[in-house]
This record gives C-alpha cells, sequence and structure tokens, in this order.
C-alpha cells in the first residue's frame, strides 16, 4: 500500500505518542521509522542505548501485517514481550523454551492477524514449518536484531544468522531492518554482505557515549585497584566486572563478597538456573556488581549501571566498546575503567596462537588485538582514538583520563635499546630466550637465583638499568609491544625481537613513551583500603 511521506510520518509519530508515550523521535529513529514504514530496507548502526528497538516497533505497528523480530536473546524473549504486552501492543515469541501447545496458541494468533509483532529465534526458520507458517501470514517487515551475530570472525557470531540471507528470495516484498551496535566499517560491510542487504540504506549514529569516562591504568594490584575504585568512587553503585576465565570470575565475586561488596558471579559454567538468577538479580536490585565474563551482557537493558570495569584486557576494540557501553544507558555520569599490564599481551597472543582457524584469521585476532593496545597506550584523548576506530572525527573530549590528566612522554630510546639488545645478547649469545621479568631483573642488577643461575650476572648488560624502576620497565616493555618492536610467543610468554626492532637498535628510531602514572588516575582523594 503506498501511501505519501507525510502520512506515514504522521502515523508513526502517532504511534510514538499513542503506543509508547514519548513526545518526539531521536537521532535517527525518525528518518529509519520513515524509510521502513515506505517499504525500504534498512541497516541501522546505534549505539547501545541508542534506542534501535523503536526503530522497528514503530514501523511493525504503522504497516499492516506482523513485523518479525529475529533476535539470539531468547532469554530475554518473555521479558521483552511481556514490555511490549504492557503497552498494549500485540506480541508473542516463538523459541525452543516453549512447548507445543504454547506454540500452537502463538502461530493462530499470528494467522488470525492477531499479533502486532512476533519475536522469533533464529534457528526456528531452520526447520521448513516456521517458514511455512509466516507464507500464510501477513508480514509487515523482518527486523534482524543483534545483527553482527552474522559475522563469522566477532564473538557473537551465530551459524543460524547465516541463513537470514535467504529471508530476501522468499519474502521479496517484506522490507527488512538488520540492526546493531556493533559498527566498524568492515563489519558494516559484512553484515550487509551477508544479509543480503545490497539496496539497503545505512543509517549509522555517531557511537559516542559522552556519560561514559574512560580510563585505563596499569595494572599493579588488580584486585586492590578495582576496591578502591568501588569504595571511592561507586560506593552502593551497580556494575560489571569483566574478567577473561571463569575462574577468574569465581575468585573476583567471591573476594568482593568478603569486601562487604554484594557481588554475583555470571559465566558459561554456571547452570542454567543459576545464571538466568544471577541475571534477575542484576536487572531487579540495586547496587548489584555483577562479575562475569563476556558472556554476560548482551541485550541486557539496565538503564543505571554505573561502572563497567575490565580486570583483563578484551580482545578487541569493538568488544572493549561493547562491554563499556553497557554502562550509562541512562544517560548519566558512567565509568568505564580497564587494568591492564604485560601479562595481558602475554595471555592474548598466547590465544591467538593456539586459536582455531587459519593463519589469516589469527592475524585478524592479531590486528584486533593491536588496535586495543593502541588506544591502552595511547598519549592523546581515549575518546577521540575510540571514536576514530568507528571511522568518526571528534575532538579531545575533557571527559577521559588522558584528558583529564594529560599523561607525560618521554624519550625511551635508550631505555628501549638497553632493552632490546638484553633480548639480542640473550638469544645471540647464548640462543636463549626469557620472559619479561627475567630481562627486567638482569637490567635492574638483581642477583635472583634464576639470574645467577643461568649466569646472566655476567652479561654486559647486567645492571645497565637502574634508571628505571621495575613498574617502569614493565611500561616499557608493554608499550613497545602495544607498538609492535617487541613480541611475546609461547607458553610462558618468552620476549623476542620484530622486525621493528632493528630500527630501534640500530638505524636511530627515536621511541616516545608513556610515562607510568605513579598511582592510578583520579584516585588521588582515595583513602587507604
Ligand atoms: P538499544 O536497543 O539501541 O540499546 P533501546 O531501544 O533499548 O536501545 O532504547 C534505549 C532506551 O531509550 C529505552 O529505555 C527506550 O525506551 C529509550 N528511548 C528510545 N527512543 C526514545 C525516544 N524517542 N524518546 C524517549 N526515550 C526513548
Ligand atoms: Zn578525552
Amino acid at each position: 500500500t503506498a501511501t505519501t511521506g507525510t502520512t506515514d510520518d504522521s502515523e508513526a509519530l502517532r504511534v510514538l505518542r499513542r503506543v509508547f508515550g514519548y513526545d518526539a523521535f531521536r537521532g535517527q529513529q525518525e528518518a529509519v521509522v520513515e524509510h521502513v514504514v515506505g517499504g525500504g530496507d534498512a541497516l541501522v548502526l546505534m549505539p547501545t542505548g541508542g534506542g534501535k528497538s523503536l526503530c522497528y516497533q514503530v514501523p511493525a505497528l504503522a504497516r499492516p501485517g506482523t513485523g518479525v523480530v529475529i533476535s539470539p536473546l531468547i532469554a530475554l524473549m518473555q521479558d521483552q514481550v511481556d514490555a511490549l504486552r504492557d503497552l498494549g501492543v500485540r506480541a508473542g515469541f516463538l523459541n525452543s523454551t516453549q512447548d507445543v501447545e504454547q506454540r500452537r496458541a502463538v502461530e493462530k494468533s499470528l494467522l488470525d492477524g492477531e499479533l502486532d509483532l512476533l519475536y522469533l529465534a533464529p534457528e526456528r526458520l531452520r526447520a521448513e514449518s516456521t517458514p511455512r507458517l509466516l507464507d500464510r501470514a501477513k508480514l509487515a517487515l523482518f527486523a534482524i536484531d543483534e545483527a553482527h551475530c552474522v559475522s563469522q570472525w566477532g564473538h557473537d557470531f551465530r551459524p543460524d544468522y547465516l541463513e537470514l540471507s535467504a529471508l530476501r528470495e522468499r519474502w521479496p516484498d517484506v522490507p527488512r531492518i538488520a540492526l546493531t551496535a556493533t559498527a566498524t566499517e568492515a563489519t558494516r560491510a559484512e553484515i550487509a554482505t551477508r544479509l543480503g542487504l545490497t539496496g539497503a540504506r545505512h543509517f549509522v549514529a555517531s557511537f559516542d557515549r559522552p556519560n561514559i569516562q574512560y580510563r585505563i591504568v596499569p595494572k599493579s594490584e588488580p584486585k586492590r585497584q578495582l576496591l578502591e575504585l568501588l569504595r571511592t568512587e561507586h560506593v552502593g553503585d551497580a556494575g560489571i566486572v569483566y574478567c577473561l576465565s571463569r575462574a577468574s570470575v569465581e575468585k573476583h565475586a567471591a573476594w568482593l563478597v568478603e569486601n562487604g561488596i554484594t557481588a554475583l558471579p555470571y559465566h558459561a559454567g554456571l547452570d542454567a538456573r543459576t545464571r538466568a538468577t544471577n541475571q534477575a538479580r542484576f536487572l531487579r536490585e540495586d547496587g548489584l556488581v555483577m562479575v562475569a565474563t563476556i558472556a554476560f551482557g548482551m541485550g541486557i537493558d539496565k538503564p543505571d549501571v554505573r561502572f563497567v570495569a575490565h580486570l583483563d584486557l578484551p580482545k578487541s576494540v569493538e568488544g572493549y566498546y561493547q562491554e563499556t557501553g553497557r554502562a550509562g544507558r541512562d544517560g548519566l555520569p558512567s565509568t568505564a575503567w580497564l587494568a591492564y599490564g604485560l601479562q595481558d599481551v602475554v595471555q592474548q597472543r598466547k590465544l591467538i596462537e593456539t586459536s582455531e582457524g587459519d593463519d589469516a584469521h589469527r592475524r585478524q585476532l592479531g590486528r584486533h588485538l593491536d588496535a586495543m593496545l593502541a588506544l591502552c597506550e595511547t598519549v592523546e584523548c581515549r575518546r577521540v582514538q575510540l571514536l576514530a576506530y568507528f571511522g568518526e572525527r571528534a575532538e579531545p573530549c575533557g571527559n577521559c583520563d588522558t584528558c583529564l590528566t594529560p599523561p607525560e612522554s618521554w624519550d625511551g630510546t635508550v631505555a628501549a635499546q638497553k632493552l632490546l639488545s638484553t633480548v639480542v645478547r640473550l638469544k645471540r649469545e647464548r640462543g636463549q630466550k626469557f620472559g619479561a621479568g627475567q630481562i627486567i631483573d638482569i637490567l635492574l642488577g638483581r642477583r635472583t637465583a634464576k639470574v645467577t643461575q643461568h649466569g646472566h650476572d655476567t652479561l654486559s648488560v647486567f645492571g645497565v638499568g637502574a634508571e628505571l624502576d621495575e613498574g617502569e620497565w614493565r611500561g616499557v616493555v608493554r608499550q613497545l609491544l602495544a607498538r609492535g618492536l617487541l613480541a611475546v610467543e609461547g607458553d610462558y610468554g618468552t620476549v623476542v625481537l620484530t622486525d621493528a626492532s632493528a630500527e630501534v637498535l640500530f638505524q636511530g628510531r627515536t621511541v616516545r613513551l608513556r610515562r607510568e602514572p605513579k598511582r592510578p588516575a583520579r584516585t588521588a582523594a582515595a583513602p587507604k583500603a
């Protein structure tokens, strides 16, 4: 049914006001809604909290027929549908948690034209019965939520999403709208290709989250640093603490509880019931801290998460952005805090080395990590760098650690040369490879058992680095790693040279380094824990 732009507009606006109770659309919502109501395909990239849901909910109501929403978040469907029903929207869902009877009832209301929105798990489309059911219904649109799940290199990959390219062939006249909060140029292109959204209009919102304060600190004593953050700035606040491993999640959750903070663990190793209970408590109760792996968070709509803390380095800038983006959806000041250290780099490199997939895949993972390290080691505004990663230009923000406490830089060329030549000596003269700790002990002239055992106190470089302390040397190693002037390999994180190391050693390349803060940024007023 062809209608004019203005009629579409007012119908959409009326739906927005009457059903959802909002006065006006936000940002790009209006343009998206208008486009989809008019029957166009769309790819919508908006940060978490940007208001993606209305982009398909309003057109689904404004167009005749049922809007089919494909979402991988089965656990949230009941809540989403309940919330819509509270608004008087006729909504239902089909997923594996239902019995036959429940499914029948939903199918009947779909065929009777009594559903405005139908949430569908992607695997439902695998069997022929669901497409046949949809053939018999009047469809307003397809919304493909969390569309980045189609990207094979992302950590949210769902094989069933690849099948969604068939939507166009089977229902060529039904508009499709794909939505995601993941947004590099490359991911965007991949989504468009894999979903067959070739003619779709792209709507890209700004990814800036001005209320989130980004801070990245060197990891010294992570537990104490975390506790200090919680006790000085986030007393009684809800927040998420991300850890890499399940064991680390358990350990840190227990430890926070010991220290009087209400914390719960969440990871894929917990049984479904515990996960559901912990998630529900996090959503319902005030001031709860969720200690979790990245298995937690997608689709979680809790507006007042005041902080997201990372105790381990995220694998990519996109991951970091997604995870930190769960803070401050209500627009109020929130903290994104990350502690990272040398060991993180060693660990992540090792994970990449041993990851499944071919060399091209490993190289891609390596590039993702490099971009994340560059963000950690930047002396410029974190936000500028973060947004640049998503192809967006920005001015220094005044609300990140590097803006608030501009890091000093220093000429680290000589330090870098000392460190690199120690690595060379061990390798050339003795065919040995050691981890960063041993290299630093040699530079500091420490006669540890391991140093004397290997006769490293007889090396000419022994003790040549006394001008820096251990923390500063760790900073040097980390920053050289981040810039590819040094590399780590193997199970023990042995330190090796890269092609670029020679430029520093022999070709006069200068190295400016970021000075290590004596104390974590912005916690100067902290009482000792
Ligand atoms: P996303 O899916 O992009 O993370 P949501 O669709 O969940 O974001 O929206 C985030 C919040 O913003 C929700 O609480 C929603 O009700 C609110 N919101 C969205 N659009 C508007 C609007 N036009 N006016 C007022 N509030 C809005
Ligand atoms: Zn800044």
